[in-house]
C-alpha cells in the first residue's frame, strides 16, 4: 500500500465525490495530498477525515480554480509549503444544464471556466515543479459526454471534449520532460452531481450501462492511482474510460 510513497499530489475539487475519493486513495498509498475545493469548509472537512485515517497525509487549501488570480495565489501557497509537486489531478467540475436555445451565456462561461480553463490554469501554474519531478503526472477528469455529446449539456460536453484536446496537446508538449498527461472519462458515478437527478433519468441512464450498475467514486480513484503510479510510466496522452462500458 505504498505505491505513491514520497510523492506530493494536488487534487482539485477534493471536498466531495470523486476528488475526495482520489485524495483518500492517494493518501492511503503514501502520498501527501493537497486538497483543493471552492469552499474552505468542504476541503477542510475532507482533509480532516482523511488525516484521521492516515495521520499527517493531507493539507486543505480553498481556491476558486476558475479564476486565474486565485489559482496563481494558491499555487504560490502550495509551492511555499511543498516545493516539489509530483502529481496534479484536475478534477473540479460543475454542471449548469439546459438546452442551447435556453442556455444563458453566464452558464456557458461558468462551466467552461470551472471545468476547462481551470485545468489549463492549474497545469500552467504547477508545470515547472511537475517537470522537476522524476515522474510528473497530470490527470484530467473528463466525462463520457465529452466523447459522445449529450442533449441539454452542450456547455458541459464542450468543456469535457476540450479537456481531451488539452490532455493530448499538453502530453505532446511535455513528454520530453517525462511528465505524462492523461484523462479519465467517468460514466455515471454516484456523487452529489448525479444523485440529485430524477429517478426516471437515473433509470434511463442505468439501461445504457452494459455492466448494469452505477459506479462508486472509488472506481474512478483506482484509475487515477494507476495513472499516477509507476505502473503507468509509459502511458501518456490517453483517455481511460471508467464507465461500465457506456462508451463501447
Ligand atoms: P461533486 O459535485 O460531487 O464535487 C465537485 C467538487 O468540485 C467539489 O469539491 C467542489 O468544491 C469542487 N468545485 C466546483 N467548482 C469549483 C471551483 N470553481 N473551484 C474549486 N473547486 C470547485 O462532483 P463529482 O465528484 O461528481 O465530479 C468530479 C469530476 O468528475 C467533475 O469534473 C465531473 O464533471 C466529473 N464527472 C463526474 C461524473 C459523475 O457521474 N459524478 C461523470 C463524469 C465526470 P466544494 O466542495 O467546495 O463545493
Amino acid at each position: 500500500m505504498d505505491r505513491l510513497a514520497g510523492k506530493t499530489a494536488v487534487v482539485t475539487g477534493a471536498g466531495r465525490g470523486i476528488g475526495r475519493a482520489i485524495a483518500r486513495l492517494f493518501a492511503a498509498e503514501g502520498a501527501h495530498v493537497v486538497l483543493i475545493s471552492r469552499r474552505a469548509e468542504s476541503c477542510g472537512a475532507a482533509a480532516e477525515a482523511i488525516n484521521a485515517e492516515y495521520p499527517g497525509s493531507c493539507t486543505a487549501m480553498a481556491c476558486d480554480v476558475a479564476t486565474s488570480a486565485a489559482v496563481e495565489e494558491c499555487a504560490r501557497n502550495i509551492l511555499a509549503a511543498f516545493p516539489n509537486i509530483d502529481i496534479l489531478v484536475n478534477n473540479a467540475g460543475i454542471t449548469r444544464d439546459s438546452l442551447v436555445m435556453r442556455m444563458k451565456e453566464e452558464d456557458w462561461d461558468a462551466v467552461l471556466d470551472t471545468n476547462l480553463k481551470s485545468a489549463f490554469l492549474a497545469s500552467k501554474a504547477l508545470m515547472r515543479t511537475l517537470m522537476k519531478s522524476s515522474a510528473g503526472r497530470i490527470i484530467n477528469i473528463t466525462s463520457v459526454v465529452g466523447l459522445s455529446g449529450n442533449a441539454g449539456q452542450a456547455n458541459y460536453a464542450a468543456s469535457k471534449a476540450g479537456i481531451i484536446g488539452l490532455t493530448k496537446s499538453l502530453a505532446k508538449e511535455i513528454a520530453g520532460r517525462k511528465v505524462t498527461v492523461n484523462a479519465i472519462a467517468p460514466g455515471f458515478i454516484g456523487t452529489e452531481m448525479t444523485l440529485s437527478l430524477p429517478e426516471s433519468v437515473r433509470e434511463d441512464i442505468l439501461r445504457r450501462i452494459p455492466l448494469g450498475c452505477i459506479a462508486e467514486p472509488e472506481d474512478v480513484a483506482q484509475c487515477a492511482l494507476f495513472l499516477a503510479s509507476d505502473a503507468a510510466r509509459y502511458v501518456t496522452g490517453q483517455v481511460l474510460a471508467c464507465d461500465g462500458g457506456m462508451s463501447m
